[in-house]
Order: structure tokens, then C-alpha cells, then sequence
């Protein structure tokens, strides 16, 4: 009976404000993990931009290029700088933005019980930065490709079939758009022909943005473009509450890179009371990237307990824990399962 230690090796980002504090957190927890891990910390952010001139100088890059994974904390963009993260999605190509909508006991939900994904095309839409200014105002290209579009298909497909989904909601404005969510929705049913096993529906964008709101359970996984996925993320986080409970993904064939959705939060940050759980979570999704999908849920179960008791909690959540305290309980708790 062989067995084979793996070591994965990590990129870790801080950044700025309450990034290295959840970082820490998260990280500390980590230790008690039955995996093993060795772990590069990489600079980003305003903090970085002071002392080396970059937001995200090229060490880091390389540094996440080669890793297994990258966790990413929050970093400070000043106004007219150029954004360490986005920088960092586009050198890597991390084509898929993930993020779950699921609510946990204990926590400022609007809905009980829910849990889906939004799989959000990441590089092209109307974000493709094509901007232009013509003699009477502005116009911006929304760039929708054949093999972008089957990209993303394929892995909401693909992460619904290795998560046990059911049903993938393809989401768009083809009616209006026809020609690029037109080429969008087309996509989709190719892909989807491919996946028998699992259920395939379309709904366009400002139906789909009031069902989030009256039915969100019927949800499962949805897969839409850059700019309604935007969107269309920011009320999936209204519905469970909350920007300190809220992890994502960003991934892409060679390279994942898993983050909180808050940001620096420099209003709270040095008192060391920022909730760790998107941190923690993001961690999960990372762990579930990596194929180690048992360690994944046991540190998710883990946190949903401490969630759930309430008692050591940070003060948004409404208890007087600090960042280390929770991350403490949640340890001890992971540890032991
Ligand atoms: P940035 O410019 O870096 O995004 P921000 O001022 O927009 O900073 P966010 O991090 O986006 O701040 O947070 C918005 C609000 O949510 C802030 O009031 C912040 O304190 C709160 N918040 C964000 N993350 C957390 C967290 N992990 N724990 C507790 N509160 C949080
Ligand atoms: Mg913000």
C-alpha cells in the first residue's frame, strides 16, 4: 500500500486593508489541513504600488502563473491606477468567474436553502474594452466570440456535471442582441447537446433578474455574459447577505484563482474584526479545484457550523468575535471531523 504525498504549491496574495487579515485567518486554519501545501506570498495592490512602483509587479505574476493555485485577498485601487486584479485575470486567462449564491443558517439571508452558481464569462462582452468617443457622445464594442461563448458553456456544463447539477440556466438578451447573444444562446444549445444528462433552459436577462427574486430556488447553475453576470452576481450576493460571506472563483484552463468579492474595506481594516468566512470559503473553492473535494466540504462543514451556533462570530454577523477568534473555533472544529 503506497500512498503519495502531494504538495501542492500555492501563490498567496494579500494585499491591502483587510486582505492579509482574512488572508491570515484563512491560512492559519489551513495548517490543520490533511493536505499539504508550500506556499509563495506574492505582492498586489496600493500597498505594493508605494514601495515598488507596481501594482502588480511581474514576480507576482510568474510567481501565480507557475502555482497550483493563487488566494487572493483584497487589494485598494486608487482612482486612475491600474488594477492589480484585473491585470492578473487577463495575464493568466482566467476565462470563468464562479460564484456561489448559497445561504447559510445564521447568517442575514433573504431566502432559506438556496444554492446555485453563476458562471460569468470573464474576458470579452461589453467589457472587452473597446471604447470609443464619437462627435456626439461615446460607443463601447460588445465583442461576443463563437469559441468564448462554447468556453463557458463547456465548464458550466462540465461543473455541473462533476458537482451533481441538474439543470444549467443559460441567461441573455437575444431578442434585442441578436446577433451577439444571438451567436451566445446558439452556443449554448450546441454545448448543451452534448450534455443529455443534464437539463438545459434559457431565460432572457431582466426575466431572469425578478425570478432572483421571486423563485431564486429554481436555480441551479446559470451561465451568462460579462456584463449581465456582473450584475446578476451582485444581487445573488443581496439574496444571502452580506459582502463578508461571499467567495468566487476565477479560473481558466492553466491557472485558478480564488477570492473574496468584498474588498479592502478600509473602514474596518487593522481592528481585526473582518469576517473571515469569505476568505474561508474561497479557500473551499480552491481546495474543490485542486480535486480534493472531501477536505473541501469538511472545512465548509466546519464553518457552517460556526455560522450556525453564532457564537463566535465577527460584529456584522452580529457577535463580538474577532477575525483570529472565528478563525480559532473554525479550526478546532475542521480539525476534529
Ligand atoms: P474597496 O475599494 O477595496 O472595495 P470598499 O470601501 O468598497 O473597499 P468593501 O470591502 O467593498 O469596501 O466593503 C464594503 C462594506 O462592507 C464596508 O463597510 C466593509 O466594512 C464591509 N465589509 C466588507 N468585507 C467585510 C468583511 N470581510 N467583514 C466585515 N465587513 C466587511
Ligand atoms: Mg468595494
Amino acid at each position: 500500500n503506497q500512498s503519495v504525498i502531494f504538495m501542492y504549491r500555492l501563490t498567496v496574495i494579500p494585499g491591502d486593508g483587510i486582505g492579509p487579515e482574512v488572508m491570515e485567518a484563512a491560512l492559519y486554519i489551513l495548517e490543520v489541513s490533511e493536505i499539504d501545501f508550500s506556499y509563495e506570498t506574492a505582492h498586489a495592490g496600493n500597498e505594493c504600488f508605494k514601495r515598488t512602483g507596481s501594482t502588480i509587479p511581474d514576480e507576482t505574476i510568474s510567481t501565480s502563473k507557475k502555482s497550483d493555485a493563487t488566494l487572493f485577498g483584497a487589494v485598494t485601487t486608487v482612482p486612475g491606477q491600474k488594477s492589480g486584479i484585473i491585470t492578473l485575470r487577463k495575464e493568466l486567462d482566467l476565462y470563468v468567474n464562479l460564484r456561489p449564491v448559497k445561504s447559510y443558517e445564521g447568517t442575514p439571508f433573504l431566502f432559506e436553502g438556496l444554492d446555485f452558481v453563476i458562471v460569468r464569462e470573464n474576458t470579452e462582452g461589453l467589457y472587452s474594452g473597446v471604447e470609443k468617443y464619437t462627435d456626439d457622445g461615446a460607443e463601447a464594442v460588445r465583442v461576443v466570440t463563437r469559441g468564448a461563448c462554447e468556453r463557458i458553456c463547456k465548464f458550466a456544463f462540465e461543473y455541473a456535471r462533476k458537482n451533481m447539477r441538474k439543470k444549467v440556466t443559460a441567461v441573455h438578451k437575444a431578442n434585442v442582441l441578436k446577433k451577439t447573444d444571438g451567436i451566445f444562446k446558439d452556443t449554448f444549445y450546441e454545448v448543451a447537446h452534448e450534455y443529455n444528462d443534464i437539463r438545459s433552459e434559457d431565460f432572457y436577462v431582466d426575466a431572469t433578474a425578478m425570478y432572483l427574486i421571486t423563485k431564486p430556488q429554481n436555480f441551479d447553475v446559470m451561465v451568462t455574459t460579462n456584463l449581465f453576470g456582473d450584475i446578476l452576481s451582485d444581487e445573488g450576493a443581496g439574496l444571502v447577505g452580506g459582502l463578508g460571506l461571499i467567495p468566487s472563483a476565477n479560473i481558466g484552463d492553466k491557472n485558478g484563482l480564488f477570492e473574496p468579492v468584498h474588498g479592502s474595506a478600509p473602514d474596518i481594516a487593522g481592528k481585526g474584526i473582518a469576517n473571515p468566512s469569505a476568505m474561508i470559503l474561497s479557500m473551499c473553492m480552491m481546495l474543490k479545484y485542486l480535486g480534493e473535494v472531501e477536505e473541501s466540504q469538511k472545512l465548509e462543514k466546519a464553518l457552517t457550523k460556526v455560522l450556525r451556533d453564532g457564537k463566535v462570530v465577527t460584529p456584522d454577523l452580529g457577535g463580538v468575535a474577532s477575525t483570529m477568534e472565528m478563525a480559532e473555533q473554525v479550526k478546532t472544529i475542521f480539525e476534529g471531523l
